[in-house]
């Protein structure tokens, strides 16, 4: 192993881990995939999305980028919700936000390079949109962590008006949409009470 040998020795110490707790892991695993769950999150490398939900191999479906954008236009967010949606049939989609989510903080700040910038526009959007509520905070440690959770309402909303959503719904299924939000500070989630199935409800979701 030429290249980063520690993390190819790691990576056989857990599947000989794995294997050793249980010898059919592998085999089983490929077998079928059917997680019940999207994640859409931050590639933030301090916001590992099945670990901080206890989840294995295999249980959840994951989607990541900087500040847990979804747009509609994005292929890759729209291919995976897609294919979550319509061939794994996951039941719940969460976007997960954090604080202190560098993009998010980036819409504060002064303009970046392309492609960067045009990404940072998401967050600038929402800032935008709230400007009033934000300014009327106290501080910007305040304002940020406000901004997460509102481009997590933002990320929900648009998830919830895409056709692979919509039709879901129109066809009765049982599918909701999730806005949480991750505490770096403590390892904590929180819901931020957004969730949805399309009954018009808001509130847990189910099951
Ligand atoms: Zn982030």
């Amino acid at each position: 192993m030429r290249h980063l040998p520690e993390l190819f020795a790691n990576n056989r110490a857990w599947a000989a881990g794995r294997v050793a707790e249980d010898p059919a892991y592998f085999r089983r695993l490929c077998g079928l995939q059917a997680p019940r769950y999207l994640w859409i999150g931050c590639a933030d490398s301090r916001v590992p999305a099945n670990q901080i939900v206890g989840l294995e191999p295999g249980e959840l479906f994951v989607h990541r980028n900087v500040g847990n954008v979804f747009d509609p236009a994005d292929a890759n967010a729209m291919s995976v919700l897609q294919y979550a949606v319509e061939a794994l049939d996951v039941a719940h989609v969460i976007v997960c936000g954090h604080y202190e989510c560098g993009g998010v903080q980036a819409a504060f700040g002064g303009a970046l390079k392309p492609p960067l910038e045009g990404w940072i526009d998401y967050f600038r959007r929402v800032r935008e949109a709230h400007r009033r509520e934000l300014d009327a905070l106290p501080g910007h440690e305040e304002r940020w962590r406000r901004l997460c959770e509102l481009n997590v309402a933002a990320q929900v909303a648009s998830v919830c008006r895409t056709d692979v959503v919509t039709s879901m719904w129109a066809r009765g299924k049982r599918l909701t949409v999730h806005g949480w939000i991750y505490d770096l500070t403590d390892g904590l989630l929180r819901d931020l009470d957004l969730s949805t199935d399309g009954s018009g409800s808001r509130g847990s979701g189910g099951a």
